[in-house]
């Protein structure tokens, strides 16, 4: 495979920078659509015949099939299970993100692992739309904040914003009209979304809506949702910061004073962080895995963004519901 040409000037204003790297992007598939046309069909990782759409997150990666009614089966690019602050790309992966036509990223600083491939993408022509900037971002002291997608109906702009920049892209196998009608199916799946967990949530009274987690991950579903964060094991909105026994202390009396039942490690990251903290906090708090970064595989009960939020709700009203108002009646064994 010839490498693309796409010389990119800074002098070229960023949306017709963003035109040209669609268009080079597109004529290199149609290089690699007839180049590789005979007989490897089943071969979907390795380029295959239509543009290819990535993703780095598989969170992102289903918004973005779900938008294309199914029809793209968008890969992410850090895996499953894997924590996408910290993840760092294999030349491979970076060979793939060169060859997409499109990546779908989160931006905002989640991917820091894979920022300089991005960039090296970017300039061979790949488009890459962060949809971070466009859902209202917060910081967190002074860190602008990439959790958006743990807020559902930050997730519904995002639906919107994937589905238009997908219906620009031609030879997809599904057509703009579609695209838009199965965005806007999407998008009420999203906010029924929020209703659904509004209502899960429900269960936890407002002396207990108190977060705290291993880095600072649901700054948006606090906000949604009506939960306080009472603060991060890291201090960071990425898990590549950096705790210190000092403040790990005042955390931990925080946590002691407010009666906080629960501190919530991330699945993608397990082990000591929150626990850190609860061997500080002592008897009464419980650490919570929670899957937040990332889905989980096929068939599994996390295997697409709405299920994942779906289980993230239940995690944290299990968790955080009501403390018991009076002792179970003691059961009689045998
Ligand atoms: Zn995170």
């Amino acid at each position: 495979m010839t490498p693309r040409r796409n010389p990119v000037r800074p002098s070229i204003s960023p949306a017709l920078r963003r035109v040209g790297a669609a268009a080079a992007g597109l004529v290199l598939v149609g290089v690699a659509a007839s180049g590789c046309g005979s007989g490897e069909e089943g071969s979907s990782s390795d380029g295959g015949a239509a543009p290819k759409v990535l993703a780095t997150t598989s969170i992102l990666a289903d918004v973005t099939d779900q938008v294309a009614c199914g029809k793209l089966s968008v890969e992410p690019v850090v895996p499953l299970g894997a924590d996408p602050h910290e993840f760092q790309p294999t030349v491979r992966d970076a060979d793939r993100l060169q060859g997409a036509a499109l990546v779908v990223a989160n931006g905002l600083g989640l991917e820091e692992g894979l920022s300089d491939s991005l960039d090296r993408a970017r300039d061979e022509g790949t488009v890459v739309l962060e949809v971070g900037p466009d859902l209202d971002p917060e910081e967190v002291d002074g860190e602008q904040d990439p959790h958006v997608w743990t807020d559902p109906e930050r997730m519904v702009t995002a639906a919107g914003v994937i589905g238009e920049r997908l219906g620009e892209v031609s030879g997809l196998g599904v057509g703009k009209e579609e695209i838009a009608r199965c965005t806007a199916a999407y998008q009420q799946r999203l906010r029924d979304l929020t209703t659904s967990m509004t209502a899960t949530l429900a269960a936890v009274p407002p002396e207990r809506r108190a977060l705290v987690t291993a880095h600072e991950s649901l700054g948006y579903f606090a906000d949604r949702f009506g939960f306080r964060v009472v603060g991060a094991v890291i201090p960071s909105t990425s898990s590549l910061g950096e705790s210190d026994p000092r403040q790990l202390d005042e955390l931990a009396a925080e946590v002691r004073a407010a009666g906080v039942p629960a501190v919530f490690g991330e699945a993608t990251s397990p082990g000591k962080v929150a626990s850190a903290l609860a061997d500080r906090v002592g008897s009464g708090v419980q650490v919570v895995a929670l899957g937040s970064e990332s889905l989980g595989p096929a068939g599994s009960p996390t295997a697409t963004y709405v299920e994942l939020m779906q289980v993230l709700a239940a995690d944290v009203a299990a968790a955080l519901g009501p403390a018991p108002s009076a002792p179970a009646a003691p059961t009689t064994a045998g």
